[in-house]
């Protein structure tokens, strides 16, 4: 988007008055209210205090960002919990609307030197615009992560007992540790653990922790300012270097070096490296033979999914911290819906949260089931849907009794009931079309196909058929 001064604004929008500038300050201050009930201050400070109020035409609030990158990131990260504050604030309809504006001041993380407070959060890599800007009294570490707020379980237990025995004497056994696993299973935080220990315990040990990309950038920076002797020599000074998803340094042969000087050097001093990936090292390609060696001098671990206990036992200890009760039977829901990344367990969780409080309502299965299916818990499901499923769910929706569909009926509402459950077959299951039809008195392929067509028409021209179907798959999908 064009990014405009204040002032130009002013005189390209005739529309945009002070007076409107105010109320749109207004009603953003609002939306910051709201969220100040669901995000943490620190949060709120380090992501939303940038964001600048433009104007208000209607129930368009139009909102501005310092960078495009920004914008994404915020959108990305709370997309969702926008959409609904608008919904809420500037009523149906109610949207946002975003401008880029570069003159607005550009968002800088702010570190405390030597504490771990004040740090943004690092599931989302923040892109150091200088050289200058990392220093080593910073550690980069989040306060929030935690061995205390990390749940045991036997997808981790290994992962967690070596990341406690490291933590206890860094750098005189297993070194480098290197944790590898899926997204969203865990290993950033229990990283971020493992320095957030040290610190307490150690604090006069100099920790880095840093990921993949951000030491690219940091590097690639440092050789533009003619720093790269600064940096190996400010990486060669830790006690404790953590690298987060090592796996972005494939193909980065220039980085690498670098970081294979680094790691020598630290591993002489016999100082703790603490690495991750998301595969095991020896599946990385791109990646010099040297180092991938050396990542397994030490001792890799990996941490798989959770199993159900474990993701309840997540729920559960993600309820206490945020004060929240939910019963048992909806966190199971949740976890036996949600199965692959605590990433999502979490996120599904909030958003309930999150739309429990919008609404001033209790925290209910319904509630729940809204929500898990937003978060692609739906899929696991459909394995489970067979056709005499599909099809008493149908005719309960339509009211209409279940033999009818199998008959040749060509009253307009069986056809309809008919074709939509030979739709959902087609949508939710592995049959093919000819077993599809045989359901439906033995009807043949072709006449699926037509069913679907039609469908596919009503989709497209009919909104209030569209969600009768969505309603149908929704009970489907969560049966
Ligand atoms: P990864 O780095 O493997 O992609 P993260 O460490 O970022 O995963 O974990 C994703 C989210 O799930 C984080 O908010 C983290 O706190 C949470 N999480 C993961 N594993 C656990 C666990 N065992 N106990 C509590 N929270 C967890
Ligand atoms: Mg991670």
């Amino acid at each position: 988007m064009e990014t405009l001064s204040q002032d130009n604004k002013q005189i390209l929008n005739p529309q945009s008055p002070p007076d409107n500038e105010k109320q749109a300050s207004e009603i953003w201050n609002k939306f910051l209210e709201l969220f100040g009930h669901n995000i943490s201050e620190l949060k709120m400070n380090t992501w939303f205090r940038p964001i600048k109020p433009i104007s208000l035409s209607e129930n368009i609030l139009t909102i501005s960002f310092p960078s495009t990158d920004y914008c994404e990131m915020i959108v990305t990260r709370f997309g969702d919990v926008l959409n609904k504050a608008a919904l809420s604030i500037l009523g149906d309809n109610g949207k946002l609307e975003y401008e880029i504006d570069s003159s607005l001041p550009y968002y800088e993380p702010e570190i405390k030197t030597g504490s771990a407070q004040n740090v943004p959060d690092p599931s989302i890599s923040v892109v150091v615009d200088s050289g200058e800007s990392y220093h080593p009294n910073r550690c980069y570490l989040n306060q929030d992560y935690t061995f205390d707020n990390f749940v045991k379980g036997k997808s981790n237990e290994f992962a967690v007992a070596a990341a406690l025995s490291i933590s206890s004497r860094p750098g005189s056994q297993y070194n480098p540790l290197m944790l590898y696993g899926g997204v969203g299973l865990g290993k950033t935080h229990l990283m971020q653990a493992i320095g957030n220990y040290i610190q307490r315990t150690s604090p006069h040990m100099k920790i880095m922790y840093t990921s993949g990309p951000d030491f690219t950038t940091h590097f690639v920076q440092s050789i533009k300012t003619n720093r790269a002797h600064e940096f190996e020599r400010l990486y060669k000074s830790l006690d404790i270097l953590i690298v987060d998803d090592i796996q972005f340094l494939e193909g980065k042969e220039s980085t690498q070096d670098s970081f294979f000087q680094i790691f020598n050097s630290l591993y002489q001093l016999k100082k703790q490296i603490v690495l991750s990936c998301d595969k095991p090292p020896h599946q990385l390609e791109g990646l010099e033979e040297r180092l991938i060696t050396r990542f397994q001098w030490g001792l890799t671990v990996d941490i798989v999914a959770p199993d159900l206990e474990t993701r309840i036992a997540i729920l559960n200890k993600k309820c206490e911290k945020e004060g929240i009760v939910a019963g048992y039977e909806i966190l199971e829901f949740i976890a036996v819906n949600i199965k692959d990344n605590i990433r999502s367990l979490e996120g599904c969780l909030k958003s309930i949260i999150f739309d429990s409080e919008l609404t001033k309502s209790p925290i209910t299965l319904d509630l729940a089931k809204r929500n898990v299916l937003k978060f692609g818990g739906i899929k696991n499901r459909k394995q489970n849907i067979d056709i005499g499923t599909i099809i008493t769910s149908v005719s309960k929706f339509f009211n209409i009794d279940e033999s009818l569909l199998r008959l040749k009926s060509k009253q307009q509402e069986i056809v309809e009931a008919r074709h939509a459950a030979m739709y959902l077959s087609k949508e939710l299951t592995s049959s093919s079309l000819q077993t599809i039809g045989s359901h439906f008195g033995g009807r043949n392929h072709a006449t699926v196909i037509h069913a679907c067509r039609c469908v596919e028409d009503s989709i497209n021209n009919n909104p209030g058929f569209k969600d009768k179907l969505e309603q149908i798959k929704d009970q489907l999908l969560t049966l």
